[in-house]
């Protein structure tokens, strides 16, 4: 093999082009100094190419698909309907291709940044091969990002099943599509593909679809994914697959099957430290990531990580936070180095219709460390959701008892992830709940439900004052 020892070190190296990466890059030549960016797939990562922007182009179609179904509860009546959907699929393409056509080399190479296309592979403390050629780095970024984790499951590996990085290739929506994991990607995918028309079978090993979120958010979704016409097996491990003349064959450990054309595997993720060689260098890592200090560096000092590579959560805002407090760190001396805010609460939305967001604490959790106070608000209780037809959902709101200050929200709506902002703002802003109650909201508007809530710690506490005048 021709080794190309490129000459000087470079000041700095990043792994990686997807969300993380390309903040450190883009913002460190930005900045004066000679950065390379090495990418081994395409540019963008997985939030531009198999996540974040493909889901949510496919949930915009999917959302059109329903509401011209559902229009005659709105007085439209559109039948006979007649569906192209696979149409969609192109568009989702189209839009992935666009999306990457801005972070792709030619478009970052202008700007001064220099790329490589290559699988990096770490051959000393500062040394990495791509290909035939060996760099050397005072510097070295990783963000290699996450990939879909796969499950032990008998037979799978003999399948053609799909992942988050093939679903989006597809021609055509299957006729029927089982999906194994009910966390936020499986439910996203799966309601988007049922209102385009595949039969949905969605499959999680846990009761509760999306888990990890307040109880209460389970009933409105798997009520809304029922009533949309979804079969849900919850609770339900999965025993073997098989695949045979076209068809996926899914055996349940409680003996239940399930027949499907296509199979989409999303049960987590894993993050990208295999191909690194890391063990060469000496940095430290299992496989739930990368461990890093407050400052985002790796057990070498020189060595930094940011973005899903160091482990859950898997957020792409998450990730570009992490990135700019590495930037700060990467450009500044010392006293200007930038912490990474492990402390700011990390909003988190799943694009489910209606959609689940939700911010800090649920009740539960903050219950076992403070005394405190829930408020909660339904839809059927605000004007805005009234005249769309969408009265499905709540916000509630958990609070520290009396003081107000907001420790965790969690809305389930139309407009559930454009709402969280005001919350994640209070929070930020150390602005307690009660205080939101004096904002004026515009009318009507579905973040008047905040105002609701606020208005109850209001109306509780004036009560609780009078209370206790009376008893004196
Ligand atoms: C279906 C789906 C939907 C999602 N939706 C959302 C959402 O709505 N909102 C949200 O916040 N997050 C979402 N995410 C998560 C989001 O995509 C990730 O959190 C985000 O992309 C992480 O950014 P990153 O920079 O860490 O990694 P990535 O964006 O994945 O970038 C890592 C890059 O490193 C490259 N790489 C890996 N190893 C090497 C190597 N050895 N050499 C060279 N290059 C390498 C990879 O090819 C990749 O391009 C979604 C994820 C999925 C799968």
């Amino acid at each position: 093999m021709k080794d190309i020892i490129k000459g000087d070190p470079y000041p700095i190296v990043v792994i990686g082009a997807g969300a993380g990466g390309l903040v450190v890059a883009i913002g460190a030549t930005k900045a004066g100094k000679k950065v390379l960016l090495i990418e081994k797939g395409p540019y963008g990562g997985d939030c531009t190419n198999f996540g974040c922007i493909p889901s949510k182009s496919l949930i915009a179609s999917a959302h059109s698909a329903f509401a011209m179904k559902n229009g005659k509860a709105l007085g439209i009546d559109y039948s006979p309907l007649i569906m192209h959907a696979n149409e969609a699929l192109s568009r989702v393409r189209a839009i992935v291709a666009e999306i990457r056509s801005h972070e792709g080399p030619e478009v970052l190479n202008k700007l001064g940044l220099e790329t490589l296309t290559g699988i990096a592979k770490f051959e000393g403390t500062h040394t990495l091969r791509v290909n035939d050629e060996v760099i050397n780095a005072k510097q070295i970024v990783i963000a290699t990002g996450s990939s879909a984790f796969i499950p032990q499951i008998d037979g799978l590996d003999k399948t053609p099943f799909l992942t988050n990085e093939t679903i989006f290739n597809l021609k055509e929506i299957p006729k029927s599509l089982a999906v194994i994991g009910g966390g936020p990607i499986g439910c996203e995918l799966a309601q988007a593909f049922l209102r385009l028309g595949s039969k949905i079978s969605l499959i999680h090993s846990h009761t509760e679809l999306l888990n990890k979120e307040e109880p209460s958010v389970q009933n409105v979704i798997v009520n809304q994914f029922k009533l949309e016409g979804m079969s849900l097996y919850l609770g339900a491990a999965v025993k073997a697959v098989s695949h045979d003349q076209d068809q996926f064959q899914i055996l349940l450990e409680n003996g239940q099957k399930i027949i499907s054309h296509s199979l989409l595997v999303c049960v987590g993720r894993k993050p990208n430290v295999s191909s690194l060689n890391l063990e060469t260098a000496g940095v430290n890592y299992s496989e739930k990531g990368i461990p890093v200090d407050d400052y985002g560096r790796t057990n070498l000092s020189h060595i930094w990580a940011v973005g899903d590579v160091i482990g859950s959560p898997f957020f792409t805002h998450w990730a570009e936070n992490q990135a700019r407090s590495v930037l700060t760190s990467l450009l500044l001396p010392f006293p200007f180095k930038k912490k990474i805010d492990k402390n700011q609460s990390l909003p988190r939305v799943t694009f489910t219709d209606p959609e689940v967001s939700s911010i800090g604490l649920t009740e539960k959790e903050a219950s076992q460390c403070y005394n405190i106070a829930t408020y909660t608000v339904p839809f059927s209780q605000v004007d805005r959701a009234i005249t769309t037809g969408r009265t499905e959902g709540f916000v509630k709101i958990v609070t520290k008892k009396w003081s107000s200050k907001i420790l965790g929200c969690t809305i389930v709506g139309e407009r559930a992830g454009e709402m969280l902002g005001e919350i994640s703002l209070a929070m930020y802003a150390g602005i307690p709940l009660r205080k939101l109650s004096g904002l004026i909201h515009p009318y009507p508007t579905y973040n008047l439900a905040i105002r609701k809530a606020a208005d109850l710690w209001l109306t509780e506490t004036i009560l609780s004052i009078f209370k206790k005048k009376k008893v004196e």
